[in-house]
């Protein structure tokens, strides 16, 4: 378990992170997702034992993380954001090197670098210089060196950026894989990065946690329903007359069609909006070109939570 508690940062006059607590479960894949600058990569520095709090905790079981680094990192591998390898190294003298400097035992070294060739799909690459791999062969070198030591943990900062699409898919499906024996944590920026491999999403904005939860939690908590609706007649009094009705909330009107068919995005608050919609349309001898209803995806979950345009 992994318990992060009032964690704050501050480098210089800049808060990086302010009061976040989140935790995580043995066996969970936890996507921590954020816009860029939000405090994903501090967080992951502090888990890792590489950079200090400036105030809070974060435990590994019962350990501190500051008190038991070096227990810690070894019950950890960590995948960093600039994923740092010795590029005029070749791949089998890189994951050696690595083994070494985990203290894996000379005796163990060969099947340790063996175990992650054939994890991380690494045959064909084995001999050749790092400087000659593709980005996405570099990031399975990345995760090798994270795996070599079996940690129980991986922390994984965005481990997709940069990939072309099918790269993405394939260490995706990679990190699923993994995911089944250990905990891990994974930044992203890329949304259907959580909703392929995650078990849990904690989203950050600013420093500051603004919601966790399954997917499906995050998307059902939000309850936000919009029905989208084309009507023919005054624009002002069809405003008007739908601003009064307390089951529904902000009306945003959008791309307009033809001089008297006028389109609304309407944010209903209670009861199925639709029917009062169109009773709304009946009554007032409005013609009802067309009507769709659509909950909020965790596009436009994540999407309120971390910018100041409102919803609708
Ligand atoms: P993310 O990984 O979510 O993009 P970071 O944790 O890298 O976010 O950064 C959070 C905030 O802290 C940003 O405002 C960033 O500019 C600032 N920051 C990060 N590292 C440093 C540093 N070494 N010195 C000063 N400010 C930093
Ligand atoms: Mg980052």
């Amino acid at each position: 378990m992994i318990q992060v508690q009032n964690l704050t940062k501050t480098y210089g006059a800049t808060r990086a992170l302010e009061n976040v607590n989140f935790q995580v479960c043995p066996g969970e894949v936890l996507g921590f997702l954020g816009p860029n600058g939000a405090g994903k990569s501090t967080t992951m520095k502090i888990i890792t034992g590489f950079i200090s709090p400036s105030a809070g905790t974060v435990k590994v079981g019962d350990l501190d993380v500051v008190d038991n680094s070096f227990e810690i990192r070894q019950k950890l591998g960590y995948l960093a954001e600039t994923n740092p390898l010795y590029t005029d190294m070749k791949v089998h003298e890189y994951l050696r090197f690595v083994a070494a400097a985990r203290h894996i035992p000379s005796s163990e070294r060969s099947n340790a670098i063996k175990a992650m060739v054939q994890v991380c799909g690494l045959f064909a690459v084995v001999g050749k210089s790092i400087d000659a791999l593709s980005k996405g062969f570099r990031q399975r070198v990345g995760l090798a060196q994270a795996m070599i030591h079996n940690p129980d943990i991986l922390i994984l900062d965005e481990p997709t950026s940069g990939l072309d699409p099918n790269q993405i898919v394939e260490i995706r499906d990679l990190i699923r894989s993994i995911g089944k024996e250990k905990t891990i944590i994974l930044s992203t920026h890329i949304l259907p990065e959580v909703a392929a491999t995650c078990s849990r999403v904690v989203i950050i904005n600013n420093g500051t946690i603004v919601a966790q939860g399954t997917p499906d939690e995050l998307m059902r908590g939000s309850s936000r329903e919009v029905v989208y609706i084309k009507i023919k007649g005054d624009r002002g009094i069809i405003r008007q007359t739908l601003s009064e009705y307390h089951a529904l909330g902000a009306i945003k009107q959008y791309a307009p069609e033809g001089r008297d068919i006028h389109a609304f995005a309407v944010e209903i608050k209670e009861g199925d909006g639709r029917e009062l919609l169109f009773k709304a349309a009946v009554s007032n001898k409005w013609t009802l070109i067309e009507m769709y209803r659509k909950s909020e995806n965790l596009e436009d979950v994540f999407r309120r939570l971390t910018t100041k345009e409102n919803g609708v």
